[in-house]
């Protein structure tokens, strides 16, 4: 048996799960129209749809949430959610905010002209939305190493820095306006941007006069990671590594619902340009709310300087890296093929390698994440093409060059054994994939299809 790094953490306070039925669960999954998206929480067992908003609260947050002052300006929680931020983070000027997309369109406005392009080693989905919203456009440089699901490289989050220079080099740089890391890089996985390619990042951008910011949903596991597995790391403070990242930066976005461990938030950082600073502000105000508070309340603040600090602690983070690389070996052990490594924050199925007899317009990912659910009660995610749609000018369905089912795993809410829950159904599955029919349509919307289509397993 492989030993696993326990929870650093006792459980004081339990909700009830319950699994339903199969034939309970076959009934709702007609209901849901073959869509997990559509299923009541209450009918899922083990819900792995996201790791944002999901995590658990610990008892000195739950504590904070009672400290909240809520006045309207200067309260005391937002004081003390700054200094947290100014210490683990190294920038001046930090602006709450709802959660990460509104400190995306409360910054991006401000750093785009129409027609500029934002590059990037992979944009998030709504961060590429408010790029385009702000008249941008999102392009990616990702290493290539991240579409070998196969091979192991440590940082498949990093920036292919020739094609970024080629691209710097044929555009005027005035048609550029910033340079986006996302770290860990959410739409490849999860996987970690090494601080060598950060600094490379940083010193390109200097030499072109490009800014760079980063988008730091997951900046404590990518420093994790950074410590594990980059030369000259090793005995450095995570929290240490967190601010040398940030340092590279002129500001920052993050949606504190992952990292940050709160339900609801988000930051806009900047680090000296106080220009910048008095514009977001500015626009913070009708957007978010009142400098204080950006759409938050007071106890929600404290929570989130609490979970700050708890997010970067050592114990904890060894702790959740392991619980995803746990699933990920029980996964590759019994020969369920999966993206390796594993990220921080999920473990993503490769259907197409599992379901081959399966076409991509029938949605092999589609058909394995609804098996999953019948099989044990399990709500994964769809990230293949179903997700990716259509092609705009013919209609025709695009084919992605993946087709995955992403199994998020929220933070400090299930344990181990919930982890072999999920590899073993996995694994049960696998006997019988042959068996498993594709999904057609049955409701098909022309806008964020994937969210509310209805399917039904083709005859
Ligand atoms: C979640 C996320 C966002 C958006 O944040 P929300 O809090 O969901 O608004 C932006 N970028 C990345 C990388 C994310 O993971």
């Amino acid at each position: 048996m492989r030993k696993v790094k326990a929870e650093p953490f006792k459980i004081k306070m339990v909700e009830p799960l319950k699994e339903i039925s199969r034939e309970e669960r076959e009934k709702a999954l007609i209901e849901a129209g073959y869509n997990p998206f559509l299923l009541k929480a209450e009918d899922v067992y083990i819900d792995l749809l996201t790791d944002s908003g999901t995590g658990a609260m610990s008892d000195r947050q739950w504590a904070g949430i009672m400290m909240g002052d809520e006045s309207y300006a200067g309260s005391r929680n937002y004081y003390n959610l700054l200094h947290t931020a100014q210490d683990i983070f190294g920038h001046e000027y930090i602006i709450p905010t709802h959660q990460g997309r509104g400190a995306e369109q409360v910054l991006f406005p401000l750093l785009i002209k129409p027609g500029q392009y934002v590059l990037g080693n992979m944009h998030f989905d709504t961060t590429k939305a408010h790029i385009e919203l702000a008249g941008g456009k999102a392009v990616n440089f990702i290493t290539d190493k991240a579409l070998d699901t196969m091979t192991y490289d440590p940082f498949k989050g990093n920036f292919d820095l020739e094609g970024m220079e080629s691209f710097i080099k044929n555009n005027d740089v005035k048609d550029i306006a910033f340079i986006l890391i996302t770290v860990t890089c959410n739409s490849a996985g999860g996987q970690p941007v090494s601080m060598e390619n950060i600094k490379a990042v940083k010193e390109m951008a200097d030499r072109y006069g490009i800014r760079v910011f980063l988008d730091a949903a997951r900046f404590a596991e990518n420093a994790y990671f950074i410590k594990e597995r980059e030369e000259g790391y090793q005995d450095k403070s995570v929290k240490d590594i967190v601010t040398e990242m940030f340092s590279y930066a002129e500001g920052f976005t993050m949606s504190a619902k992952k990292d940050g461990i709160v339900n609801i938030g988000g930051l806009l950082g900047v680090k000296e340009d106080e220009n910048l600073y008095i514009e977001a502000r500015s626009r913070l105000v009708p957007l978010e709310g009142f400098p204080t508070y950006g759409g938050l309340t007071g106890r929600d603040m404290e929570a989130l300087a609490i979970g700050l600090r708890e997010g970067v602690q050592e114990d904890y983070l060894a702790y959740r890296i392991d619980q995803v690389k746990y699933l990920g070996d029980r996964l590759i052990e019994g020969g369920v093929p999966i993206q390796y490594p594993t990220g921080g924050h999920a473990v993503f199925v490769d259907a197409k390698k599992m379901l081959p007899h399966i076409p991509y317009h029938q949605f092999p990912a589609q058909v394995l994440a609804n098996e999953l659910y019948l099989e044990a009660g399990i709500r994964g995610v769809e990230i293949g093409s179903f997700l990716l749609g259509r092609d705009p000018e013919t209609n025709e369905q695009l084919e992605s060059p993946l087709e995955l089912v992403r199994l998020t795993i929220p933070r400090r809410v299930y344990t181990y054994n919930h982890m072999d829950v999920i590899a073993d159904a996995l694994i049960s599955i696998k006997e019988r994939v042959h068996t498993l029919k594709g999904l057609e349509f049955t409701f098909e919307p022309k806008v964020l299809r994937h969210f509310t289509s209805r399917l039904k397993p083709v005859e």
